[in-house]
């Protein structure tokens, strides 16, 4: 757990989870039947993407030096990190000079997100069954990025590199290249740029 992320969030932050309101009253709990996905966009000394997804209630987290791709041709290196909190998932501003991963921080996507992982047999599997096996699909429904993704782990520089794949699904859009073109944060409008001018 970062000791760090607490320490450097802003005050009115719990009253930002606009992304994880309830799409309907009466719906119940939405968070406990929809677990979240948030990938946050983060320049720190080199930019990369954080994949974070809701399990066993922490976000597991991969570093995308790359951030995701559309195109189920691309393989992007997915480097597993530290679990943050939960409420680390709507996180967006400046993190001090001196303190873990300083830099700022947007939440580039989120949304909630499906486990497509089965074992040999074709049964459902837990997300830390999955990972203990190396490979874990998902469903994601984001508002920059939808549809199946596998992070598989790679033998490839240590036990901690993954590689994260766009599924050959109706999602795929190899000419789609959202970090490039929609680079705002799906909370607050804005890219990382006029964070770090803002607070900085
Ligand atoms: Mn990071």
């Amino acid at each position: 757990m970062p000791k760090s992320a607490k320490g450097t969030r802003p005050r009115a932050y719990r009253d930002r989870r606009g992304f994880r309101k309830p799409p309907s009253a009466g719906a119940g709990p939405w968070r406990r039947t929809n677990p979240i996905f948030v990938i946050q966009k983060h320049a720190a000394s080199h930019l990369h993407y954080d994949f974070r997804l809701e399990a066993d209630g922490v976000l597991k987290s991969w570093a995308v030096p790359k951030g995701p791709s559309l195109d189920p041709g691309d393989k992007r290196l997915a480097i597993e990190v530290e679990d943050h909190d939960l409420e680390y998932a709507d996180f967006e501003g400046v993190i001090a000079e001196g303190r873990y991963g300083a830099g700022t921080v947007i939440v580039w996507d989120a949304g909630p997100y499906r486990l497509l992982a089965q074992d040999e047999y074709g049964a459902e599997i837990s997300v830390h069954e999955a990972l203990a096996r190396g490979r874990l699909e998902v469903w994601l429904e984001g508002k920059k990025i939808r549809g199946g993704y596998v992070l598989v782990r790679t033998k490839m520089g240590g036990n901690r590199n993954w590689l994260l794949i766009k599924m050959r699904d109706e999602c795929a859009a190899p000419d789609r290249h959202p970090t490039e073109t929609e680079p705002y944060s799906v909370i607050s409008g804005r890219t990382v740029e006029e964070v770090a001018l803002r607070q900085g």
